[in-house]
């Protein structure tokens, strides 16, 4: 059986939009080198593809990339500025895979430290162990030098606080605007309505001119998560997985949808296989699809009410982001030039309104 054979036969049964045919999305680049992030990476491409052609190596040039994000106060999705958990606290969870050793690192639940990835990095470089979670992290990345700080902006702590007031009609928590006079309240209003709620994470793979992988996943998951909680980012296999014979994937989106099908691994093992990019991906979302069956969780079509997103490249170079919806991107450097492409999906979202 072919490859387009033994796809068309997998996702047989659902409707599938986005392949290369449709004009969306489909398998690119196929030169090497290659670097492909989530959308909110496009910084992190350019600076690692950089690094690379300077000769850096692939690991150190993805966590220099996504370094960038995890500063940025405005990203409220990863690193310093990230949503905190349900009692205010940032939690970051972070992995690396490094090719070439075959090298893994990661920290979970780490607190008042702006790049956990720097330090999941350490864990893979001196220790015996994969992964450090929640005060043995914190403890670790001290040791190593790290500073410790509060990662809670201003305005992550008001969008926060926001969330916080709006849980329940009937607890003692008001909206500001509330008390304030009809003429004033609209103005108002509308200053607290920009503040948009994010989901979101960074990850970043790469793949070099002498075949070497490398990728990295950081993020402060899920926001106003229950303390304690861990999404896929840290764990090996389910929000970021490298084989350097093979390629690379990461995710971002439903973390949960991750863990329970080791679907960074899987999107590799079917590259391995022989699937593209595009087409290992969206084999693995089909497979979270089915899987999807808790009644919150599905629309009255039967498909998940959330996104899951991949982000694979191979040996070869090439690359593709999928996701279960359509109407995101993904960043990507190809050699050459630097952007955003569309991601190949499995469901056309609908327009509302
Ligand atoms: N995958 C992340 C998590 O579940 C969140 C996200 O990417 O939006 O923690």
């Amino acid at each position: 059986m072919n490859r387009r054979r033994f796809l068309n036969s997998t996702v047989a049964g659902i409707a599938v939009c986005g392949l290369s045919s449709s004009g969306q999305g489909g398998v690119q680049g196929g030169g090497r080198p290659a670097v492909i992030a989530s959308a909110n990476g496009l910084r992190a491409t350019e600076k690692a593809r950089e690094m690379m052609r300077q000769g850096a190596d692939t690991l150190d040039a993805v966590i220099a990339g996504v370094n960038l994000v995890e500063e940025d106060p405005k990203d409220t999705s990863v690193g310093y500025g990230g949503l905190p958990n349900e009692e205010g606290v940032v939690q970051l969870d972070s992995s690396v895979m490094h090719g070439p050793t075959r090298g893994s690192g990661a920290v979970a639940a780490l607190e008042s430290i702006k790049y956990p990835s720097r330090v999941a990095k350490l864990v893979m470089e001196r220790t015996d162990h994969v992964l450090l979670v929640g005060e043995g992290a914190l403890k670790f990345a001290l040791a190593m030098g790290f500073e410790k700080q509060n990662l809670l902006t201003p305005e992550a702590r008001e969008i926060w606080l926001k969330w916080k007031r709006e849980l329940s009609p009937q607890d003692d928590w008001i909206n500001p605007e509330d008390r304030l006079p009809e003429s004033i309240r609209d103005r108002q209003k509308k200053k607290v309505s920009r503040m948009l709620f994010n989901y979101g994470t960074i990850n970043c793979n790469a793949v070099n001119d002498k075949g070497e992988i490398s990728g990295v996943t950081t993020t402060s998951g899920l926001s106003f998560k229950i303390p304690g909680r861990v999404g896929d980012s840290p764990i090996i296999g389910a929000g970021l997985y490298v084989d350097n014979h093979v390629g690379a994937c990461g995710s971002t989106g439903r973390g949960e949808a991750n863990l329970k099908t080791c679907a960074s691994f899987m999107v590799v093992e079917f590259m391995r296989r022989g699937l593209s990019p595009e087409e290992a991906g969206l084999r693995v979302l089909k497979r979270i699809v089915e899987n999807t069956v808790e009644p919150y969780l599905i629309d009255h079509n039967g498909r998940p009410k959330f996104d899951v997103k991949f982000y694979a490249l191979n040996k070869r170079g090439e690359f593709a982001g999928t996701a279960i919806w359509s109407g995101s991107k993904y960043a990507a450097h190809d050699g050459a030039k630097n952007k955003h492409y569309e991601v190949s999906y499995l469901f056309k979202r609908e327009k509302t309104g």
